[in-house]
């Protein structure tokens, strides 16, 4: 059905007549503007038959005041507002739920979708750094995950679907309105400093939607971050990877976790279509694609600490070979167990230890802190609490409760 939503055609020509109307018979419901990039907006403003620059007056107006109500936009004509708010709006997902930790940390739960809807996370970890107080937003890009690494709880939710770039821009979104809410508009500022797309979901795997919410980020009419500030984190989708190199300048983080193909096919499965070899030749272009860019300097390289698994001295040593020729820092993540993973945290003195080979050997290599533990915010544990309704996770709860029958039964 197309929409009943009438616009004002009056001092329209004929041509931006039709424009208009195939603009606003295409959308069954309000436009929503939130995840447009500067691009789409300009050409929705030209379909309108309106001036190309309402494009960066309006992104202004939702990215950096937080303004949702069209009648609040001031340098915009009445006329144009009340045609605005008959057909479109500015929607970010709503919130099911919001945890504010004692130690500045931040959750989410969003619910995307129509009705019932699914669940998707966002947590924003503080932390003080040289240029002052960092505000890192953890974001999702997904429902769930197809790629099923096996540390990982969103891949134990198989995947679900896709977020649009509304719902992936509209956690930034709250996230810094969250800071925002009670201070007058002509007074508010962006908060959050970092953004790194490491929460549910393969990035990569939603390739559109991501780049067009980064573009947003980086887009000074309106988050303006630096791109040295914005990382995207894959498992390692390699032709992804090349396409990202020409389509944008941000930075790449790379879920590694093992160091040899044999581990990697283990416990990240992608790792079998594009294997180690072919993951780190991707890198390289990555970097000399713009090497002299600042984002692209060096590619950081995670690694979850999985006891007795992937943190023996030899794994290591074998680390410092495979990342010989990529410039790379190097980021362990102690692991950050879920229920019935098949996993545990390898211990510190462990973690230390393979920090100390690779640090002694010239690599940078930090730990991650494991901030908001009290409200379960980590990145990485983003859907402890959420609940699965995927065949997959119905088939995952049968083999532990298989397991635990076995375990019974043999005493
Ligand atoms: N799909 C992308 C981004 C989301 S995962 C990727 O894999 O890179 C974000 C990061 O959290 C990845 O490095 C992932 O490997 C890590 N992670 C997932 N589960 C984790 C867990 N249980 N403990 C610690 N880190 C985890
Ligand atoms: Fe997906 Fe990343 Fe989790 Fe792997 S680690 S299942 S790619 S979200």
């Amino acid at each position: 059905m197309s929409s009943v939503v009438v616009v004002s055609s009056e001092n329209l020509d004929e041509k931006q007549q039709s424009l208009t109307t195939s603009v606003v018979q295409a959308a069954d419901k309000k436009v929503n503007l939130l995840g447009m990039s500067r691009a789409e907006l300009e050409k929705f403003f030209e379909d309108l038959g309106e001036k190309k620059f309402r494009a960066s007056q309006v992104m202004k107006w939702i990215h950096q005041f937080f303004v949702t109500d069209f009648a609040e936009m001031s340098n915009i004509s009445g006329k144009l507002r009340e045609k605005l708010e008959k057909i479109c709006e500015i929607k970010a997902p709503e919130v099911v739920h919001r945890n504010y930790s004692k130690d500045g940390t931040r959750k989410w739960v969003f619910r995307v979708g129509e009705g019932e809807g699914s669940l998707v996370e966002t947590v924003l970890i503080p932390a003080e750094d040289k240029t002052g107080a960092r505000k890192t937003l953890c974001i999702s890009s997904q429902v769930g995950c197809a790629l099923d690494c096996s540390f990982c709880s969103t891949g134990k939710q198989g995947f679900q679907r896709d977020l649009t770039p509304a719902e992936i821009i509209g956690q930034l979104w709250m996230a810094n309105y969250s800071y925002m809410e009670d201070v007058p508009v002509a007074e508010r500022e962006r908060t959050v400093t970092n953004v790194v797309m490491m929460g549910m979901g393969e990035p990569l795997l939603n390739y559109d939607a991501v780049l067009s919410s980064m573009r947003l980020m980086l887009d000074d009419f309106a988050y303006g971050m630096s791109k040295r500030r914005v990382t995207l984190s894959t498992s390692g989708v390699v032709p992804k990877i090349d396409q990202l190199a020409q389509d944008i300048d941000v930075a790449l983080a790379i879920s590694l976790h093992a160091p040899n193909d044999e581990l990697r096919n283990e416990l990240v499965p992608i790792n079998k279509k594009y294997p180690l070899q072919q993951l780190i030749a991707a890198c390289q272009r990555y970097l000399t694609k713009d090497g002299n860019e600042s984002a692209r300097r060096h590619v950081t390289i995670e690694y979850v600490m999985l006891e007795g698994v992937n943190d023996h001295p030899e794994h290591a040593q074998q680390l410092l070979k495979l990342l010989k020729n990529l410039p790379s820092k190097i980021n362990l993540i102690p692991f950050n167990p879920f229920p019935h993973a098949p996993y545990g945290r390898s211990s510190r003195n462990r973690i230390i230890a393979f920090q100390k080979t690779l640090s002694d050997a010239g690599f940078v290599c930090t730990i991650r802190q494991t901030r908001g533990d009290d409200i379960d915010a980590a990145c990485g544990q983003l859907v402890g609490q959420v609940a699965d309704r995927t065949r997959r996770a119905e088939q995952w709860q049968k083999k532990v409760a298989q397991r635990q029958e076995i375990l019974r039964t043999q005493g």
